[in-house]
């Protein structure tokens, strides 16, 4: 079967996800709030994370800390040929190390974050980015499948958090040249509402204008579910991968400063969206 060890936004609609296929998973947090939470949900919760072991295993933790601490208590009582399917977002080296232990224990550690939210948790539809053995990523695969959609096997270890950190760069200097657009249309008299209609018909959409601003901004909501702090923290990764790799970044280089620069009006534990609606209302980093 199978189980999830990180019962935050994403990892408890992941369990939710999975109940509601009829898979009872094991699931442990940290946080006995979490564990909690999830038992009333019908995960089958045990009495330390030992036991929470299963021929696949879906991580979703807020940093590479947190994932070493997971594999040094949970490595040993794995099954042979579990396949640990890791959805955090972390660095590329990181998860290398990752798979390097996994594969010391008899098992295999498969970079896997994704993309799409608690939301597409919940309702299964997440896109997901995999680096690591394609055998292994079969084996996984049908019980990925009850989780994402989309299942795109991207290369060697690392690969899919290479992908994604791309991506993420990308999301994150979308939400600030949106918001900076959407002002400029505002201050010349058109505002968003009147905007965004020819935007999404048109060729300067992204999703930042087609989901975060609809969904999350404009109406205020700012209930997605991922936290400014850790889009901050993938562009960290994003930028730190760049200065590895010797890629040049100029205009996401400025983007990534502005979700810096912005930290003290859109704090950590604030919704991602906040700073698009910042950078509309005039904050400058
Ligand atoms: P979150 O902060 O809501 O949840 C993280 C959970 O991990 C918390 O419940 C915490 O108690 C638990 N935890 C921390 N250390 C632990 C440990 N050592 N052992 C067990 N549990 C521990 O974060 P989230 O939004 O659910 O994101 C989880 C991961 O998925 C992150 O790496 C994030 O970057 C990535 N991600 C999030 C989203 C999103 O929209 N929220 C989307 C894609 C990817």
């Amino acid at each position: 079967m199978a189980a999830v060890i990180g019962l935050g936004n994403m990892g408890l609609a992941m369990a939710g996800r999975l109940l509601g296929q009829g898979v009872v998973p094991r699931a442990w947090d940290l946080d006995p709030a979490k564990r909690a939470a999830a038992a009333a949900a019908g995960a089958q919760v045990p009495e330390g994370l030992a036991g929470a072991g299963d021929a696949l295993v879906v991580l979703s933790l807020p940093n590479e800390a947190a994932v070493g601490a997971v594999l040094a208590a949970l490595l040993p009582a794995l099954p042979a040929g579990a396949v640990i399917a890791d959805t955090s977002t972390l660095s590329p080296g990181a998860v290398r190390g990752f798979a390097q232990q996994a594969a010391a224990a008899g098992c295999d550690y498969l970079d896997t974050p994704v993309s799409g939210g608690p939301a597409g948790a919940a309702a299964g539809t997440l896109a997901m980015m995999a680096g690591g053995s394609a055998a292994a990523l079969d084996r996984a695969r049908p019980g990925l499948a009850l989780l994402a959609t989309r299942i795109l096997h991207i290369g060697d270890s690392g690969a899919g958090q290479v992908a994604k950190l791309v991506n993420n760069l990308m999301v994150a200097t979308n939400l600030v040249v949106a918001g900076e657009a959407l002002r400029l249309g505002a201050l010349a008299g058109v505002p968003p509402a009147a905007l965004l209609p020819v935007i999404n018909g048109a060729t300067g959409r992204s999703a930042a204008t087609e989901v975060n601003w609809p969904r999350w901004i404009t109406p205020a909501t700012f209930d997605s579910g991922f936290s400014a702090g850790l889009m901050r923290k993938d562009v960290r990764l994003a930028v730190a991968l760049a200065q590895a790799v010797g890629a040049p970044l100029d205009a996401t280089a400025r983007a990534a400063a502005a979700w810096e620069g912005l930290s003290a009006a859109v704090p950590d534990d604030a919704d991602f969206n906040r700073l698009s609606a910042a950078i509309f209302a005039g904050a400058a980093p």
